[in-house]
């Protein structure tokens, strides 16, 4: 049976070790975190909980004593500096603990704005913790001015909240379009026209050039020159895996810790998923940034570390909130040539279905449950429905499971 050890007490390492005691593994299971907090979900933290709207203990995947009644030893608070492979040890302050299946659920590290353009100033924040979270809200004061720099889901769920609260914001976005990595031009537009009618200032084409102030942030420069005072500043400019551990133990890496479509990295004995774990779909090494995939895989990687030897399918879904919409998203929209868009017979809400060719890779739906549950449904299933029966409103698309 053995000792497993899982690094890293986020949505990944709480559903692996879940898994494993739900399977019926009886041996030891450690848990080790760095963050203070048992594992927490991560996206209240920049829509309700951020809002005020959700308590601290809601905030929890499950309550401490979860742990102790399943018998997993939660270690919080305590950051893994190193893994020897070799002799299966990982080494906490000065501590050593021995394993015999290690799995990484280290998950990923914003990135901040470089020292030299003022991103070391107070008043500049990122949101990936609950810490963050912490430290941002008491500078949500109505009448102040915040400035977002990034115009992903982070940005825009970070201003969405900031104008509900009446503060002035303005979010800048270097490339043409807000959510132009991951969305179309569809979805960018109506995500920004929801924006502008609740009076946040969307400045995209144009990124920040410096941030400026004596200890803490009070300007911000933008590259066509515009000044901007600002009160403080949120940055939401993608991520990056946490792989530090993964290349201190020799595991390979390419876009993340590099893993088998068991979950298995490059050492047979050390396993990895969620955001810090590269994989392959159809035919391209990817990450997935979601709380889906954090699930999916974790649970996964927890069947096969006891034997099951099953391969990763992954089902990417993720949903976005901000305003009064919920933005539910299935599949990946990657490589599509052409978007569908068809008005919800309920909601009138658009949805924007993604295709490559006729294969359908992904649906953006907006205020629209049906829309996404039958979108998810279709891609899972590999079926693609003429995108004419897609753009009708008269169309039932529950029927459309049925062919
Ligand atoms: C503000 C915000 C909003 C989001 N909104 C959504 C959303 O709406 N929908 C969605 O699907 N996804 C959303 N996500 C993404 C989702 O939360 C992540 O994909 C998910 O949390 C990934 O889980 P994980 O376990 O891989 O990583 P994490 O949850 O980040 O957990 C990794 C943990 O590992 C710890 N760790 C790292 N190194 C060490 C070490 N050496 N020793 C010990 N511990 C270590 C870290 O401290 C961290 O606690 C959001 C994320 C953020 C930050």
């Amino acid at each position: 049976m053995g000792h497993i050890i899982v690094i890293g007490a986020g949505q990944a390492g709480q559903s692996l070790v879940t898994k494993l005691r739900s399977l019926g593994h009886a041996g030891t299971i450690t848990l080790i975190g760095a963050e203070p907090e048992p594992p927490y979900q991560r996206p209240p933290l920049s829509k309700k909980y951020l809002l005020g709207e959700m308590d601290l203990n809601r905030m929890f995947l499950r309550p401490e004593s979860f742990y102790a009644e399943q018998d997993i030893t939660l270690k919080l608070g305590a950051g893994v500096s190193a893994i020897d492979p070799v002799a299966k040890t990982v080494t906490i302050g000065s501590e050593t603990l021995n394993y015999d299946q290690l799995a990484l659920t280290t998950g990923s590290i914003p990135h901040r704005l470089p020292a030299k353009i003022g991103g070391d100033l107070a008043g500049v924040y990122t949101v990936r913790t609950l810490t963050d979270a912490d430290a941002i809200e008491p500078e949500f004061k109505p009448g102040r001015k915040v400035l977002i720099v990034g115009g992903g889901y982070i940005g825009l769920e970070a201003a969405a909240v900031a104008a509900r609260k009446g503060l002035q914001v303005t979010l800048v976005e270097m490339a043409e379009r807000i959510l132009q990595r991951v969305a179309a031009p569809e979805t960018s537009d109506f995500i920004r026209s929801v924006h502008q009618g609740e009076g946040v200032d969307i400045r995209e084409g144009v990124g920040l050039d410096h941030l400026s102030g004596t200890d803490r942030v009070t300007a911000a420069t933008l590259t066509d020159g515009t000044e901007l005072p600002v009160d403080f500043v949120i940055v939401g400019v993608g991520i990056r895996p946490d792989i530090e551990l993964a290349e201190i133990a020799g595991l390979e890496t390419d876009n993340g810790i590099k893993t088998n479509d068991r979950g298995q990295t490059s050492d047979p004995a050390i396993w990895a998923a969620g955001d810090c774990a590269s994989f392959m779909f159809n035919d391209t090494r990817i990450r997935l940034e979601s709380v889906g995939n954090a699930i999916d895989q974790a649970e996964l990687v927890a069947e096969n570390m006891l034997g099951a030897d099953k391969p990763y399918t992954a089902k990417p879904w993720f949903w976005s909130d901000q305003f009064d919409v919920k933005l539910q998203i299935a599949g990946l929209n990657t490589g599509y040539d052409r978007v569908v868009t068809r008005q919800g017979e309920h909601s009138h809400m658009p949805s924007f279905w993604y295709y490559r060719g006729d294969q359908l890779l992904a649906v953006d739906a907006i205020n629209d449950p049906r829309a996404y549950m039958v979108g998810k449904r279709l891609i899972e299933a590999g079926k693609s429905p003429d995108p004419d029966a897609i753009a009708n409103p008269e169309t039932d698309l529950k029927s459309l499971l049925r062919v």
